[in-house]
């Protein structure tokens, strides 16, 4: 027999207890679900809004302020989605919620609250004093 050369990734059961890096995980997943819900409904709307175009050759001024206004909220949530990503990715190298301009361990609820935040209390207190 050959040896397979697919290895089905199989999920540890051995994995340690369930960590808050586990709970934010799953909150940056869930966010980024959703945003890619978003995204993809703006999208759908502007494909429908070029249809409609082709008809509706005359009453562009109109149609391409609505345009525009899809594209700008498609931009935020892409840039939002950004951030859910980088996140994540730190999250799987180990640097998450650890403080860019000290290296220390960034509180727990500040991460909560601020999922995307690379800066401790103290750091950022310092950045806003100047
Ligand atoms: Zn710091």
């Amino acid at each position: 027999m050959a040896t397979a050369k697919k290895v089905t990734k199989k999920k540890s059961t051995k994995k340690p207890r369930k960590t808050w890096q586990d709970d934010i995980k799953t909150m940056l997943l869930q966010m980024r679900k959703e945003l890619l819900q978003d995204v993809s409904e703006s999208m759908r709307a502007e494909s429908d809004h070029l249809k409609h175009d082709i008809g509706d050759f005359y009453d562009h001024a109109s149609n391409d302020r609505d345009r525009e206004l899809a594209l700008m909220l498609a931009d935020r949530e892409r840039e939002k989605l950004t951030h859910v990503d980088d996140s994540l990715k730190r999250i799987d190298l180990g640097t998450y919620g650890i403080c860019e301009s000290c290296d220390e361990v960034i509180d727990k609820e500040r991460l909560m609250a601020m999922p995307f935040t690379k800066l401790c209390l103290s750091c950022q207190e310092d950045l806003e004093r100047g």
